[in-house]
């Protein structure tokens, strides 16, 4: 039997990440993951078209989990990820479709000018702004916002919240927006200028070929086992395998829930094949009415595909977004940042601190939520 240096339960980026970084220090890994396959909830389903043509055309790459777009400031991180597979030049800009009218997304000047046909100009928005917030400013007379509504009400007025936040928020978190906190309108950029990219990072793209070229660079020489809960298998005593464990998996099931259990929201996809070229025109349409039970249609080809490439592949693939409460059984997605999963998670933490051995890692670990990068970012920072 081999022993190896590290276990490492889950090969999401962060198991893989590490996996990557130890196997250049001469370590040997074992991943494992309960999934039928490796890369988390970065992995994508191959789907085979027929008929189509182009280097990347005959498969769309379905993102199984969410879209993922992977952006960073960070040159560190954007050149170790393109050290391991190209990047392509994809930028995210995600229209909102309310009640049938199109804006752009994130907030900026094409957004500002479709809301109010009359405004051109910054200044123009600006005005505008200043008019259609007075009111939420005037009511919290000084103080900073308390909820999501008040903070944007405050940020951008009533007619976007209305028409771009207020129901897709209810839709994606199941609570009302007084109910939510205010960080989460923060990430939002509001822009003065006609930009549509969704993020402000300097670098951006999609894995050319999807990421599972990614997690396959990452994990290539490690051994590696799927359908394997750390729970149920001989590797919950891991000190026979391994001198440590690196654990992506959740926190509160390590410690058998012993604090109780930490909630989560949860998003599930109803994937069609459409027999069309192009269906939505834009990888990414939300949703922000309740006319529409789903958040976002995803079409993922437009994450890989530009131009003629497009239509020189003949169907498509779309996925229909819903966001759910989680119950046993299901993915836990997002973490629910109120009082008590904080306080809650605050308390795992410290007892995580004590493991002998084990390094708790990744959004499940840590119970935060994490874009890609920074879950790169924290395994580069760990002293292996
Ligand atoms: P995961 O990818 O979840 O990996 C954890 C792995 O551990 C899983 O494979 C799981 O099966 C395994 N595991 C858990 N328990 C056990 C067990 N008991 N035994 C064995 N295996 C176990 N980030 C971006 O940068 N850009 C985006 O556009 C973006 N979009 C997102 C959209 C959605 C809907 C969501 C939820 C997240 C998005 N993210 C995005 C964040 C991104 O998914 C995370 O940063 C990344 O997946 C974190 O990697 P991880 O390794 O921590 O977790
Ligand atoms: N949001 C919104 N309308 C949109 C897009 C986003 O109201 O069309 C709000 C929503 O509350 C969401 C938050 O902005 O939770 C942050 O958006 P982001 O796109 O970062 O959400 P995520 O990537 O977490 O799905």
């Amino acid at each position: 039997m081999t022993h190896y240096d590290f276990l490492i339960v889950g090969s999401g980026l962060f198991g893989a990440t590490f996996a990557y970084r130890a196997k250049l220090m001469g370590k040997k890994c074992l991943v494992i993951d309960k999934r039928p396959h490796l890369g988390g909830n970065i992995y994508c389903e191959e789907v085979e078209v027929e008929g189509t043509y182009g280097e990347h055309s005959r498969t769309i790459n379905v993102h199984k989990y969410g879209a993922h777009i992977f952006h960073t400031n960070n040159k560190e991180v954007w050149d170790f990820v393109n050290s391991i597979v190209e990047f392509n030049r994809y930028t995210n800009c995600p229209v909102a479709n309310y009640k049938g009218e199109l804006y752009n997304l994130p907030f900026n000047m094409n957004t500002f000018n479709r809301m109010w046909p009359d405004v051109h100009t910054p200044a123009e928005a600006q005005a505008k702004i200043d008019e259609q917030k007075a009111e939420a400013v005037s009511a919290i007379n000084g103080r900073e916002p308390q909820n999501l509504e008040e903070q944007a009400l405050c940020l951008v007025g009533k007619d976007i919240f209305y028409k771009l936040i207020k129901e897709y928020t209810e839709k994606q978190w199941g609570r009302d927006c007084k109910e939510l906190p205010a960080f989460i309108i923060k990430r939002l950029p509001v822009r003065m200028i006609f930009d549509n990219n969704y993020f402000n990072d300097r670098y951006q793209g999609i894995p050319v070929g999807g990421y599972n070229k990614l997690i396959d660079g990452l994990l290539e020489g490690v051994d590696t086992f799927t359908n394997v809960d750390f729970f149920d298998s001989e590797y919950r005593d891991w000190k026979k395998y391994a001198d440590k464990l690196v654990y992506t998996g959740a926190v509160d099931e390590y410690f058998d829930y012993k604090l109780g259990k930490l909630d989560w929201r949860t998003v599930c996809f109803k994937t069609r094949v459409e027999d069309t070229p192009n269906y939505q025109g834009n990888a990414v349409v939300n949703y922000t009415s309740h006319n529409e039970p789903y958040t976002r249609v995803i079409e993922h080809k437009h994450f890989e595909m530009f131009g003629q490439e497009i239509y020189n592949c003949p169907v498509t693939v779309v996925s229909e977004e819903y966001s759910t409460e989680y119950k046993e059984g299901m993915e836990p997605y997002y973490p629910v940042n109120d009082d008590r999963n904080n306080a809650l998670a605050e308390e795992y933490r410290k007892l995580a601190e004590k493991e002998e051995g084990v390094i708790f890692g990744g959004r499940l670990g840590q119970y935060k939520y994490y874009d890609m990068a920074p879950v790169i970012e924290q395994v580069l920072m760990i002293k292996i």
